[in-house]
């Protein structure tokens, strides 16, 4: 036979070439089955004759005129299993669903039609034995003829199978792991009807592919019956998956999302049956009546579908788990091919008509094919929604970057310009200005760090000289002889940031700026490296937590400056000063003392200084004046070092 597939009178063709047509009809072909031994031992008469290749004439046996039904190609009885597949246009939808499409070939008619032989041969003669290759089915040729095709492609395909079958009204997994329970179908927008944990095998072989054909087939429910040996008691679903990998820079898709690509849906229809014909009885009835009320409900679909008002009318296509799952191949946006089957006998001529009638209303149902979304046609939505979101995000940095950058608004503008002008340079642009925006926020954050940690630095030398402060008055009150000099009065200061060091006595800790010994009194052991000073004994009844520090100035018996009575204004002075330079609460080494009048002179150029080094500057300055004061020097002013220059004496 004449292969099909030319361009004249074939609508879906151009559907091939690329030209997609707002509505494609169903394809259908109908074959004719030979008269089978039993038939012919019979005597039954054939009703059926072939006109041409694509018309059928069906003459009734009590006479009658003769009727005509024309079909995309009609196939006789003398017609091999390779003949059928070359005519039957199946090539076609695998081509489409390799371009995306999905795709559905399947079988309808009487029971013992031919419809399992016309997709998959003969039934099996035994466990294990496969069916000759020149009888193999449609589905066969179509499996190595779309592996070959893939090879030649030269892009990398993924395939994959699902085989199912729905029997007495349960969907059952043909290819699950243990044994076959029932699946629910659903419904959802993206997916339309679908069963779900369906095990779907990916296979890079023909040999796998065809091992999980038998193992569907040896899983498939069938009986024997009057007109049927190996009769199939459930429609079959085998479904290739074809998927092209996303390209490298796309996104990932949404978890939950079907898989881009398209598909291959190859189904075996459980015949119709007159249950008095067939002889059936118990359970072959029940699966009988099954049987025949899911292709009432195709058939009714399919009537509905035809209906010119259907955009209005209802297609109850939720009747039935078959007519559910063929929904999209019906009236959805599948391309759809069926192979109507009949009998010559004249004996089966009310079901032949019937299944004539109905292949025939079938194609003038029309879908409207629509290859699924790749990942590449979704690419501009998502796009989108990214280059929103990095929009906000942009917008959120550019505000923090504002807080702490006054110049910088400045830094957009041109670069706005250049973003508009595409799609993809935008995104790009904000990715990039993001990056540079996170960067210079994390460069100002660890330079705010770095200045914090100068700043509490500082504060603690301010706190430091604070205390020397106060101890260098304490010490010229109590002991009027003069000191020995500091060597550090002498030179310059030191830029020391230095904490005072731990006790290297027996004199002294060392001074945290010129590391010149400290003063005595500010050793923590000095009541045993020093015994002729007295110790501050802590007076009776004070709270050890209210004792004076270890490094607090001593005080001599009556001292006003003793710790007891020591003016809370030198306590909170120096942690106003450690707190200004902070701007963080500076908590007492101690307890603060109960609030008494200031019996020392404020410091000058206290809270209120203008900046570090001044205040610094003002502290160095009193200290060295206070100490000259107590050795009887001049004034620094007189002398030959500016009070800026001096140290208080350690
Ligand atoms: P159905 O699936 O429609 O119920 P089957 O495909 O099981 O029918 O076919 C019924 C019987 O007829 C099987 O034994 C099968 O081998 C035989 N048969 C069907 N079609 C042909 C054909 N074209 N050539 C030879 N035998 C056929
Ligand atoms: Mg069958």
């Amino acid at each position: 036979m004449e292969e099909r597939g030319s361009p004249d009178g074939d609508p879906a063709w151009n559907l091939e070439q690329g030209s997609e047509r707002p509505e494609t009809p169903i394809q259908v072909v109908l074959r004719v089955r030979p008269m089978n031994a039993a038939e012919l031992r019979r005597g039954e008469q054939t009703a059926l004759h072939c006109s041409g290749t694509r018309t059928l004439q069906v003459s009734p046996p009590g006479g009658g005129p003769d009727v005509a039904f024309r079909f995309g190609a009609v196939l006789d009885g003398a017609r091999t299993q390779e003949d059928v597949f070359r005519a039957c246009g199946v090539r076609r939808l695998g081509e489409l669903a390799l371009r995306g499409f999905s795709c559905t070939v399947f079988t309808f008619g009487q029971t013992g039609s031919g419809k399992t032989y016309t997709l998959t041969g003969p039934p099996p003669q035994g466990e294990g034995v496969p069916v000759p290759p020149s009888l193999e089915g449609i589905m066969q040729r179509t499996f190595a003829w779309l592996l070959d095709r893939v090879q030649h492609l030269g892009v990398p395909v993924t395939l994959r199978a699902s085989y199912l079958e729905i029997y007495n009204e349960q969907v059952r997994d043909l290819l699950s792991l243990g044994s076959p329970r029932p699946l629910p179908v659903r419904w959802n927008k993206t997916r339309g009807f679908h069963v779900e944990q369906l095990r779907v095998v990916e296979f890079r072989s023909l040999e796998t592919l065809m091992d999980l054909l038998q193992m569907g087939l040896s899983r498939r429910r069938k009986s024997a019956h009057t007109l049927n040996q190996a009769s199939s008691r459930s429609h079959a679903l085998l479904t290739l998956y074809i998927g092209r990998p996303a390209p490298q820079q796309m996104p990932p898709m949404d978890p939950g999302e079907p898989p881009a690509g398209g598909k291959l849906c190859f189904v075996d229809l459980a015949g119709s049956e007159k249950v008095a014909a067939t002889g059936s009885r118990g359970e072959l009835m029940l699966e009988a009546n099954s049987i025949n009320r899911s292709l009432l409900a195709l058939g009714h679909c399919i009537s509905l579908l035809l209906d010119p008002q259907r955009k209005q009318s209802h297609i109850p296509f939720r009747d039935s788990k078959l007519t559910k799952l063929l929904a999209d191949s019906l009236g959805g946006r599948g391309v759809t091919l069926m192979v109507a089957c009949v009998s010559p006998s004249a004996q089966c001529l009310p079901e032949t008509l019937s299944t004539l009638r109905y292949a025939s209303r079938a194609q003038r149902v029309t879908t409207r094919p629509q290859a699924p979304k790749s990942p590449v046609a979704k690419q501009p939505q998502r796009l989108e929604t990214e280059m929103l979101q990095l929009q906000e995000e942009n917008r959120r940095l550019q505000l923090q970057l504002d807080q702490m950058d006054p110049k910088g608004p400045a830094l957009r503008g041109a670069r706005v310009a250049w973003a508009q002008r595409n799609l993809y340079g935008m995104l790009q642009e904000f990715m990039l200005e993001n990056e540079r925006l996170r960067k210079e926020i994390s460069q100002l954050q660890s330079s705010r760090d770095l200045a914090r940690d100068e700043q509490r630095v500082l504060s603690q030398q301010v706190l430091e000289l604070q205390r020397r402060l106060l101890s260098a008055r304490s010490l010229h009150q109590r002991d009027p002889a003069p000191a020995p000099p500091c060597s550090c009065l002498m030179v310059p200061v030191a830029p020391c940031h230095a904490l005072p060091p731990l006790c290297s006595c027996p004199y002294c800790h060392l001074c945290p700026l010129c590391r010149a010994p400290l003063a005595r009194w500010a050793c923590p052991q000095r009541e045993h490296h020093l015994p002729q000073v007295p110790g501050p004994a802590a007076p009776a009844g004070l709270p050890l937590s209210a004792r004076p520090p270890a490094w607090a100035p001593p005080c001599s018996p009556g001292s006003a400056q003793c710790p007891g009575e020591r003016s809370h204004g030198d306590w909170t002075q120096a942690r106003g000063w450690a707190e200004t330079l902070t701007g963080e609460e500076v908590v007492p080494s101690a307890p603060p003392l109960p609030v008494g009048a200031p019996k020392t002179p404020v410091l000058k150029g206290g809270v209120g200084a203008p900046n570090l080094a001044q205040r610094l500057e003002a502290l160095r300055h009193q200290i060295g004046s206070s100490l000259r004061r107590g050795q009887g020097q001049p004034p620094a002013s007189k002398g030959a070092q500016s009070p800026k220059d001096v140290l208080p004496p350690c």
